[in-house]
């Protein structure tokens, strides 16, 4: 027999239930990656993650080779891919990891009745991206829970898959052409496990203290590799709960998040582009602002830092990630779907799930218990940026001042000479400006 194993964003040898279970059939293996047209066509992935998930691609094919396997790599529609090569290599089972978004969904609803009418089969696998697969576990009598903290409860407590080793061997049908151009290595399954490693034993254990810090930049940074699944979140929860400590423990609170919102896409997939739960917002349209967002020129230094650090380098500070969220969606009163569209171009960790629910929770539609609350970019900065260093990496017009968070107290002739705008907005009146919206809102 021959089984395909189709890599989406599970690109890893290591703990890959897909890789494992097509390897569990016996017989020859096919481990293949279709670039998706549907997927480009989506404007997903500006370059640098393109180059990231090349790099990904690379290193598991260089995997593995090192197994006796090969990486198949094909272009075009994946149904159609799938099915022409199934039935090249007359494949019994394509096995597959599930995911949550509606697209990936009618995907596999597609390829698996595509798969049927050939006579094959397509093995799903749950729980191959988080910690707890999504709909594990839910809240009496309903399908997910729309509250972190009793998610989080349960989450703590629920079963967790035994973490697999990657397998020692796999056979390739013998003429079956893998050869693929590699000319790039920034991703991949190797230098994830070699950050994993060094994040689990030099940063781990100070995280609860400097997450927060924005210049300290603190963080494990291994989004990237979580998003394309080059290092499993259940090793790695795993590992981290392991060290027993407060750092540890925040951390894995981290991963819990990002179950949590994939469980909630899972239920409803709506949300990636509706909002969750409507406030009757009427967002303002103002293209100027909104494009002085986007190329961190709004006037409001820590806002154009963390927007400058996303174009900069695909990725941007969690803490960054809130503050111009909060920015566009409650002090522009911006719709959040731009928002949300924008950083997906951008963040080589861009996820839906991640991303659009964690920008309804920034804009008050979506799991945020005080939908309402508007952080204000000053007071943020005092709290998480206090040398200003962060401000003045990403913002080098200021990187003279003794303070960079308030260059207007200045005056408009040395904002000019420093070559950095006025302030877009009132924030005193934008905040006020919202409050009011979501009250009216309310009486309507
Ligand atoms: P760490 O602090 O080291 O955390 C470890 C891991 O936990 C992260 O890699 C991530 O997988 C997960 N995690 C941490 N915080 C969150 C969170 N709030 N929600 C969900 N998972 C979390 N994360 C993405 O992976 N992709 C996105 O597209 C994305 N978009 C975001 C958009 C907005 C508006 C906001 C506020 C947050 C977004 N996040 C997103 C969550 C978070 O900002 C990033 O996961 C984090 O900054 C990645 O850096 P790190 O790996 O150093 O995180």
């Amino acid at each position: 027999t021959t089984t395909i194993a189709l890599f989406t964003r599970d690109l890893r040898v290591h703990d890959n239930p897909v890789l494992t279970g097509a390897v569990g059939a016996g017989g020859f293996v096919v481990p293949l990656f279709v670039w998706d047209s549907a997927v480009t066509a989506a404007g997903f992935g500006a370059e640098p993650r393109a180059r990231f998930l090349a790099g990904c691609l690379a290193d598991l094919d260089e995997r593995l080779r090192a197994r006796g396997g090969a990486l198949v790599e094909r272009h075009g529609d994946l149904v159609t891919e799938v099915c022409r090569l199934a039935e090249q290599v007359d494949a019994t089972e394509v096995h597959v990891a599930s995911d949550v978004s509606a697209f990936a969904t009618n995907r596999a609803r597609r390829l698996a009745d595509a798969l049927a009418a050939q006579r094959r089969q397509l093995v799903c696998h749950d729980g191959v991206h988080t910690v707890v697969a999504p709909g594990a576990i839910t809240p009496h009598g309903r399908d997910h829970f729309a509250v972190f903290t009793p998610y989080h409860h349960k989450w703590a407590a629920a079963p967790r898959r035994a973490v697999l080793p990657p397998p020692r061997r796999l056979q390739m049908p013998p003429d079956l052409d893998a050869s693929i151009q590699r000319d790039d290595k920034a991703g991949g399954e190797t230098p994830s496990r070699r950050k994993a490693r060094s994040w689990l034993s030099d940063g781990l254990d100070a995280y609860h203290e400097r997450h927060d810090d924005l210049a300290g930049d603190a963080t494990s940074r291994l989004s990237p590799y979580l998003h394309f699944g080059c290092v499993s979140a259940v090793e790695l929860a795993a590992e981290a709960a392991d060290r027993r400590t407060e750092g540890g423990d925040a951390f894995v609170r981290q991963l819990a998040w990002r179950d949590f919102h994939h469980q909630v896409l899972a239920a409803r997939p709506d949300a990636a582009h509706s909002d969750y739960r409507p406030r009757g917002d009427r967002w303002r349209q103002d293209e100027q602002a909104l494009q002085a967002w986007q190329h961190g020129q709004t006037g409001i230094p820590i806002v154009d830092a963390g927007m400058r650090q996303l174009l900069a380098e695909g990725w941007m500070h969690n803490r960054a990630r809130m503050i111009t969220g909060s920015f566009l969606t409650k002090t522009l009163y911006l719709d959040w779907r731009a928002g949300a569209a924008h950083f997906l171009r951008h963040l080589i960790d861009g996820d839906l799930a991640n991303n659009n629910l964690n920008w309804q929770w920034v804009a008050g539609t979506g799991t945020d218990t005080r939908p309402n609350r508007v952080l204000n970019p000053l007071r943020q900065a005092e709290r998480f940026d206090p040398s200003g260093d962060y401000t003045r990496r990403w913002v080098p017009e200021l990187a003279g001042l003794d303070d960079p968070r308030r260059p207007w107290r200045l005056g408009a002739e040395a904002l000019r000479r420093l070559g950095y705008p006025a302030p877009i907005v009132d924030l005193d009146a934008a905040r006020d400006r919202f409050r009011e919206a979501r009250q009216l809102a309310l009486e309507l």
